[in-house]
């Protein structure tokens, strides 16, 4: 199946469960998550009516960004090194692993604009997930208001790796309830409107749980390239 026959049937799936769910489709962005192809799938991709990439080294973003420049929209959504954040900062629309001050420090230094990031959060506490406790959220986000480069759009999280759907979706209404919290600050600085969640395996329950990014790779692009 080519990435043009996959974005039609996820399209379809979105469609459906926003049906159930009382959704607008329009509210969700897929991020066509690129890390594991060549930049040929990227721009089939691209082709195919995707307008939002996702990678998560920076290797992998300069060597797309090189050819695609700022036609795609572009997400940075892996665990984010301080030390490599002058490499990808002005390249970058939205990232989506803000998890600590010092990473906060170095991209309000970097940037010379405004940037849109997700603080990432290990709602499940599993050790191997990036991302700061659920308990911290909300003190680091007031410490933002220091921060002008740095506009928290939202808050993003990866499910634990389960086939238990009660446990994914209990992660993703967490997620829900803590954005909803901050958001009703109106910090100007923290608008927190968006929920970045859902990936090829629970993008379905994510959006019945109400993300607004999903980032989907390997049911859309393919994990290796002769899959698709
Ligand atoms: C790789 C990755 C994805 C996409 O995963 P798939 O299961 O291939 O859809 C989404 N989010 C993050 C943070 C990732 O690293």
């Amino acid at each position: 199946m080519n990435v043009a026959t996959k974005l039609k049937k996820i399209k379809q799936e979105i469609q459906e469960v926003c049906e159930k769910s009382n959704r607008d489709p329009n509210e969700i962005t897929i991020i066509a998550v690129t890390k594991y192809v060549s930049i040929n799938r990227a721009k089939e991709a691209l082709q195919a009516g995707i307008t939002d990439l996702g990678e998560n080294r920076d290797e992998g973003l300069l060597e797309k960004w090189e050819q695609l420049k700022d036609k795609p929209t572009w997400h940075y959504i892996g665990s984010l090194q301080t030390r490599k954040v002058k490499n990808i900062i002005h390249l970058v629309d939205y990232i989506h692993s803000l998890d600590r001050i010092t990473l906060a420090e170095e991209i309000n230094k970097r940037a010379d604009h405004p940037i849109n990031c997700f603080v990432q959060v290990n709602v499940s506490g599993e050790d191997s997930k990036h991302g700061m406790s659920p308990l911290e959220v909300i003190s680091f986000i007031e410490k933002m208001k220091d921060y002008p480069n740095i506009v928290i759009c939202g808050l993003m999280t990866m499910a634990p790796f389960t086939g238990d759907e009660e446990t994914i979706r209990h992660c993703f209404q967490r997620l829900k309830s803590l954005q909803l919290e901050i958001a009703e600050k109106q910090l100007p600085f923290a608008p927190c409107n968006e929920l970045s969640m859902g990936m090829s395996n629970d993008f379905n329950i994510a959006i019945e749980e109400g993300a607004t990014f999903i980032r989907i790779g390997t049911a859309l692009v393919g994990d290796k390239e002769k899959e698709v």
